[in-house]
């Protein structure tokens, strides 16, 4: 065991479980609640932070909000006709996901402060053991719901450890930092920038974007639902379901334009610079904020005050990157120097490699990370091989642009659980593996149809595609509706099933 974690160092009921779940988001409380809802088996959820709510509790940064629809982006088991906005608010995102587990009553499973330090799978006991500051859980299943939208990145920019004033990144906010009167430097301009810049313009003195590339911006339309609108949802289920129902094929259809099906591309192009066109009048703005490459290429965005923001008066946009800071001016790497009080990095996460699949390690101690040295992959985005007993969620090739995470986090869910009802018509020694075969082939077929889609073809760089492989190794290369299609339901005869021996088919172990 790495870090400070000891058997001894404390005497949890929950330390051997059945099940380790690790990572207290959407994926880990929905997991915790399934489990508890639909099967006997005991289980502890490990979180890092105090809170659940992952993305949801890490982000608060001002004006952050979903860009999904609420009514789509929550639990098809836990519907809320209540929702304030069509996009909510970050906090009553976090609210949401605590009600959740608070009402399935898995709050004696949550263990916070519990961060994963390292997880090891034990070839002869075949447990999972996973250390953490508070000692070590053992279990015969390890879910990891560590998030890929998860551990802050910051660009590796020459001087920033000498800037004279206050940095922060958008996931991790410092709100006693106060921003009035103050020159802030903005850098990034994607899916957390476009919220952060209109809602702190008002109150800084200057405002600087540093923008790398453009993105499409197309109409937001958020709007609060009106009383008797919420009071409908609450009094019919059905309406809100049928509600998410033309959510999810509403965005299921804007697919077509990332396959790069030409009537859709432009369809979806022209919506985006039509909006440019009617909220910039400046040209040489327009210029700046005109992007050379197709749509779908990099995340499209939504929003209705993005664009009249960057005309203010206090507002510059750099259309390059920031290339250096000396004491407390920041250079654009146009050679444009601003002197500022604050920089803040709306820059994104690690996410194709990600931090936590260095600390798991499977068969004789081989460490995930390593094996995803060149690239991340896993069969139907949930087993990997030589990691026994183990399911990730929202892992490789989940990430989507066009719909809900929390719908392909669901399919997983069903995944597990059909994985876990197999295992136990099956001896307690049992151990569940994916065949390496099966798992190359999978990760191929994806990347054949990534290939097909303007992440890879549209003439981009994106944090969706691994620069060791050149792959879209996060996302899902398709609509959403097939990755239920393929993955929501357990078949075991891609798996290897054995006493530790890793000789027998799945099919053969259960005849
Ligand atoms: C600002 C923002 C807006 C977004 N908006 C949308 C949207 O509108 N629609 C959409 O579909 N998606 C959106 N996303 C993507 C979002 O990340 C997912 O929708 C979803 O919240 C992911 O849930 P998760 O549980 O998989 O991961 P997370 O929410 O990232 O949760 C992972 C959890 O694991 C914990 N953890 C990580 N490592 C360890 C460790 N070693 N030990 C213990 N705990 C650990 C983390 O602390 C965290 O609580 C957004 C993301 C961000 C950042």
């Amino acid at each position: 065991m790495t870090g400070t974690s000891t058997p001894t160092d404390h005497h949890d009921p929950l330390a051997e479980v059945d099940v380790i779940i690790v990572g207290a988001g959407f994926a880990g409380v929905g997991m915790a609640v399934q489990l508890k809802q639909n099967t006997d088996l005991d289980f502890v959820l490990l979180e890092r932070a105090q809170d659940v709510g992952g993305s949801w509790r890490d982000n608060t940064y001002p004006g952050v909000a979903c860009d999904v629809p609420s009514h789509l982006y929550s639990y098809s088991f836990a519907m809320n006709p209540s929702w304030s906005r069509h996009f909510s608010p970050g906090s009553e995102i976090c609210d949401y996901i605590r009600s959740v587990a608070a009402e399935a009553g898995i709050d004696s499973a949550l263990r916070f402060g519990h961060e994963m330090l390292d997880a090891r799978w034990d070839d002869t006991a075949l447990r999972w053991t996973v250390g953490t500051p508070h000692g070590e859980f053992t279990g015969r299943y390890l879910i990891a719901a560590t998030g890929h939208l998860t551990d802050p990145k910051l660009p590796p920019i020459p001087g920033l450890e000498d800037f004279d004033g206050t940095i922060m990144h958008s996931a991790r906010w410092d709100h006693d930092v106060s921003l009035r009167g103050k020159r802030v430097g903005v850098v990034g301009s994607g899916a957390s920038a476009i919220q952060v810049i209109p809602a702190i313009a008002g109150e800084v003195d200057e405002l600087v974007v540093f923008q790398r590339t453009p993105a499409y911006v197309i109409p937001r339309r958020d709007r609060a639902f009106t009383t008797a609108e919420r009071r409908q949802f609450q009094r019919d289920e059905a309406s809100v379901d049928e509600f998410r129902r033309l959510i999810f094929w509403g965005g299921d259809y804007q697919f077509a334009a990332r396959r790069r099906v030409p009537q859709y591309i432009s369809e979806a192009e022209q919506i985006a610079l039509n909006h440019l066109d009617s909220q910039v009048s400046d040209p040489e703005l327009k210029r700046k904020l005109t992007p050379d490459y197709e749509i779908g290429c990099k995340r499209i965005l939504k929003s209705d005050d993005y664009y009249p923001t960057l005309e203010r008066p206090n507002v510059t946009l750099e259309d390059s990157a920031l290339g250096r800071v000396e004491g407390s001016v920041a250079t654009s790497v146009a050679g444009n120097g601003h002197g500022l009080d604050v920089l803040i990095f709306a820059t994104g996460f690690e996410t194709w490699d990600l931090p936590s699949a260095h600390r798991i390690h499977g068969h004789d101690g081989v460490c995930l990370g390593d094996q995803w040295s060149t690239g991340m992959q896993a069969f139907n985005s949930t087993t990997v091989h030589n990691f026994p007993n183990m399911f990730l969620i929202n892992g490789p090739a989940t990430s989507l642009g066009h719909n809900s995470i929390v719908y392909m986090i669901e399919a997983q869910i069903d995944y597990v659980l059909g994985a876990l009802r197999w295992m136990s018509t099956l001896a307690d020694d049992q151990v569940l593996e994916v065949d390496a075969g099966r798992e190359h082939a999978y990760a191929e077929s994806l990347h054949e149809n990534a290939q097909l889609t303007a992440q890879l073809a549209g003439g981009c760089s994106s944090w969706y595609v691994d620069p060791r492989n050149g792959k879209a190794t996060l996302s899902w290369p398709n609509f959403a509706h097939t990755f239920r299609d393929d993955c929501a339901t357990f078949e075991p005869a891609p798996y290897l099933v054995s006493s530790g021996q890793r000789e027998t088919s799945g099919f053969a172990a259960a005849l």
